[in-house]
């Protein structure tokens, strides 16, 4: 009713006859003519769920909590496992039953030192930092001519010639969007180049930071070689760092950049992902899996990437569980070792991946509002994905697909067939602070965070089948 009233007085202001009768008959005319998404009545129940989570405080504690007592939380790594700690001592504080770690063993590197300087024609260091899985320099560094290509194209298409023996640099300028779809292609240097390099002859690589700021963070972030390539030492330099070397390559005397990469491979290690339920009145009903990561890169404090993914989905769980119990069980899980290959999910996945699920959702987007919802429940679910963008439309979130969903973790799942629900986050500036040493803290929006919130309680609070209140025990005199 909020959201209808609003624009029905907007345009009745401006009729010259308003008489209340009219007034009424003209809101009845736009109720009638409006979307018939918006028309649909959203369940006062829902409605009020939502409304109360515009108010949470659940998922900014879990972000400053989990940032503040862990902080950086690197897959595989002693740091992870106490994360999985603090988080089970979490999710039991806050009431979730069930609450275990399923553990799962994983490759696991670890960075080094890490320096870069232009040796010639103009000496000075510059910003650089480790992509994952990168090779190693000697400790003493690496020192080799730099040929610079713009686009990754242009290294594909160099001859083996122009490569061997240098260090190759790889300026791909990734724009903003708010979507964030520009990550995809513009991303590619990191993912691929570090092979195309290694191919060629190259001694090492170094890209322009996948991102989207003008600070002097490099990001890093996972790349793999493929099988049977020599690994090379591959770096990202930061957005100022690329926009130096390319100014210095276009001078065009030789230029020949120094090294220093020492991250080494510590082998098998264990990590895991940790699962907390709200229990559902129906044991046999499928559940609802609400997800984000809970590994995080080393640089920062993964406030964004995710800290804030996991508060949001267990606070959401947490507000369906305050309000009472649900006919379908509400799984949370907090995956470990995304960052690195999805390893968390993948486990998930062997262990659960067969079981049926209602819906499936991860939030591992940031911390910004929610403005589009997709999701993919099957056509013959379609009332229910519509009662759900009906239901979401007074936070501004715009209906998107609905034979359509994504997520990390979750990917392979999705493409399994299992159904899914998506909130695409705002990506303006995401990729401002993703995987940089700015991930921190203080770039997180309680508001934005807590409109997060209440969208996935009233994704929950649709789906999952209606919530009973807990019976009230008699007072005892
Ligand atoms: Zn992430």
């Amino acid at each position: 009713m909020t959201f209808l009233s609003k624009p029905g007085v907007t345009c009745l202001g401006r009729l010259s006859y308003a008489a209340s009768m009219t007034k009424h008959l003209f809101v009845a005319f736009l109720l009638a003519s409006a979307a018939p998404s918006f028309a649909q009545a959203v369940p006062p129940e829902v409605a009020k769920l939502r409304d109360r989570a515009l108010k949470d405080d659940y998922a900014y504690d879990i972000v400053e909590g989990l940032t503040t007592e862990v902080g950086p939380r690197l897959a595989g790594t002693e740091a992870e496992a106490r994360a999985r700690d603090w988080a089970v001592r979490k999710l039991k504080a806050m009431g979730f039953a069930n609450v275990r770690v399923e553990p799962f063993d994983m490759p696991v590197w670890v960075r080094g030192e890490e320096k870069a300087w232009i040796t010639a024609p103009f000496p000075q260091p510059l910003a650089v930092t480790a992509l994952g899985n990168s090779g190693a320099t000697p400790a003493q560094g690496i020192e080799g001519d730099l040929v610079g290509f713009s686009t990754l194209d242009e290294l594909k298409a160099a001859p083996d010639s122009a490569v061997r023996g240098k260090i190759v640099f790889v300026d791909h300028q990734m724009p903003r969007t708010q979507d964030g779809s520009s990550y995809g292609y513009f991303g590619t240097p990191r993912r691929e180049g570090p092979t195309i390099a290694s191919r060629k002859g190259a001694l090492a690589i170094v890209v322009r930071s996948i991102g989207t700021d003008h600070h002097r963070n490099p990001h890093t972030g996972v790349m793999r070689f493929d099988e049977g390539v020599a690994p090379i030492p591959a770096g990202a330099l930061s957005v100022p760092d690329a926009e130096q070397v390319q100014r210095i390559l276009k001078r065009g005397q030789p230029v020949r950049l120094k090294l220093v990469l020492t991250p080494r491979n510590i082998g098998t290690r264990q990590s895991g992902n940790v699962v907390a339920e709200v229990p559902g009145r129906d044991p046999k009903a499928p559940p609802i899996l609400v997800s984000g990561h809970l590994d995080s890169w080393d640089l920062g404090t993964g406030a964004i990437d995710d800290a804030s993914g996991v508060a949001i989905a267990a606070a959401s769980a947490k507000r369906i569980m305050d309000a009472g119990r649900p006919l379908r069980t509400i799984r949370v899980v907090w995956f470990g070792a995304e960052e690195v290959g999805l390893f968390g999910g993948l486990d998930y996945r062997a262990k659960h991946g067969k079981e049926p699920h209602y819906a499936i959702a991860e939030s591992d987007f940031g911390a910004d509002r929610v403005w589009k919802v997709d999701s993919k429940l099957g056509k013959e679910r379609e009332a229910e994905a519509k009662a759900l963008q009906s239901a979401l439309a007074p936070l501004g979130i715009v209906p998107g697909a609905l034979d359509e969903a994504d997520g990390s973790d979750i990917g392979p799942m999705l493409a399994d067939g299992l159904p899914g629900v998506a909130f695409a986050q705002d990506g303006t500036y995401y990729f401002d602070l993703h995987h940089t040493p700015d991930d921190t803290l203080d770039k997180v929006d309680p508001e934005a965070l807590r409109q997060n919130v209440a969208a996935w309680t009233t994704m929950l609070a649709v789906l999952s089948g209606g919530i009973e209140p807990e019976p009230k025990r008699r007072k005892q005199r």
